[in-house]
């Protein structure tokens, strides 16, 4: 009797045009409005850690011509290294041009490139592979959490019904929970725009609250959804409810702004000097703006591909979090895991190469070593 469909619409990104960078307004639709989850106050701030985000991403792009260059320089001995380190990329340098080696490694490789470009891509035009653009940004929790049960909200915040019965959540948006891996998954009511959003939550429901790990969260990025509608047929009668599209969402929690735990440092510029053998680890001197940097990787490739099913392409996760957990990773430790899936390989890649670039540090395991250090020589 009840039937349900929905309108795929899904538009890949318009045109890049190169060397046209744009603001971090530009780029996001950033909510200013005067409820919870306001940026309003955040607008400077926003700025830094997009300019940041603009250097780790040039960077990357160097990083990657470097390491496959054709010139064997000292650049592209640590390209090559801090690509092994975090993506666990082996090159072979006999021949003309450097070539992945190993079983993973020309894998890796394209899969890196196919992400970055699409990153590199949003930073210079704002477009990305969406139905929807630009994403949301939100500065602080922002919702209230619901139970998939509850009855559902129209969009002046009034309960939907359908020729006299109450709609659930879970009936209204079916085809949105139906995804793979939207198990865990909660709806939020976003009382200020009047729409769901459908993040996992933190085990308090808040969305900025502690997580399992009683961690607290320094952000995250939730996929917004297509247009759809719900239809029913009562005693002959059709009736249909639509729902509107939703862009996606970047969460900035106020802890990733304000909070020297983990991290001392809000921008790159404000990192101090580093000396190789120095006895500080990478993970001590991470800039807050790299939690910006994260997101957009978690951002970037949501809609890129296959989702679980498939080990490299399509949506990157977050298996590890911990400079040494990224590194193991990366060394292939783990047979049901793989370094390119994983959104902080990428961030200690970019963050790294910005050490070797502008203090002459390569942190090949964590650690502030010369270029051409040797691990075996290492007295640990
Ligand atoms: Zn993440």
């Amino acid at each position: 009797m009840f039937r349900s469909f929905v309108a795929l619409g899904f538009t890949i990104g318009l045109l890049a045009m190169p060397g046209a960078a744009v603001t971090v307004d530009n780029a996001f639709n950033i909510y200013t409005g005067t409820g919870t989850g306001s940026c309003a106050s955040r607008l400077s701030t926003l700025t830094n850690l997009w300019k940041d985000t603009n250097t780790l991403v040039a960077g990357l792009a160097t990083a990657y011509k470097t390491a496959v260059g054709t010139e064997a320089t000292e650049d592209r001995v640590v390209a090559q290294k801090l690509f092994t380190a975090w993506m666990g990329v082996q090159f072979d340098n006999s021949g003309d041009a450097p070539a992945p080696i190993g079983e993973w490694s020309g894998t890796y490789m394209a899969a890196f490139k196919e992400n970055f470009d699409v990153l590199e891509q949003f930073v210079a035009s704002g477009e990305y592979p969406s139905w929807k653009t630009p994403p949301k940004l939100f500065c602080d929790n922002f919702g209230d959490w619901f139970d998939w049960t509850d009855q559902a909200l129209d969009a002046s915040g009034k309960p939907v019904e359908l020729n006299g019965v109450a709609l659930t959540i879970e009936d209204m948006f079916e085809q949105v929970r139906e995804q793979d891996g939207y198990d865990a998954h909660r709806p939020y009511w976003v009382s200020d725009l009047g729409v769901y959003v459908f993040p996992r939550p933190t085990s308090t429901g808040d969305l900025c609250g502690q997580s399992s790990g009683s961690k607290t969260l320094q952000g995250v990025s939730i996929p917004g959804y297509w247009q759809g509608y719900y239809q029913a047929t009562v005693n002959g009668e059709t009736e249909t409810i639509e729902y509107d599209d939703l862009a996606d969402i970047v969460l900035l929690c106020p802890d990733s702004f304000d909070s020297k735990v983990p991290w001392q440092y809000e921008t790159l510029a404000d990192l101090s000097k580093l000396s190789i053998g120095e006895k500080v680890p990478l993970y001590d001197v991470m800039p807050r703006s790299s939690t910006l940097f994260h997101e957009l990787w978690h951002l970037m490739t949501f809609w890129m591909g296959k989702i679980y099913d498939e080990p490299i392409t399509g949506r990157l996760t977050d298996h590890k979090y911990l400079v040494q957990d990224c590194i193991v990773l990366a060394a292939g430790w783990y047979s049901n895991m793989h370094p390119i899936q994983n959104v902080e390989n990428y961030v200690y890649l970019a963050i790294t190469w910005w050490f070797w670039v502008e203090k002459r540090v390569a942190f090949y395991d964590g650690r502030p070593r010369a270029w051409n250090w040797d691990s075996e020589e290492e007295d640990y």
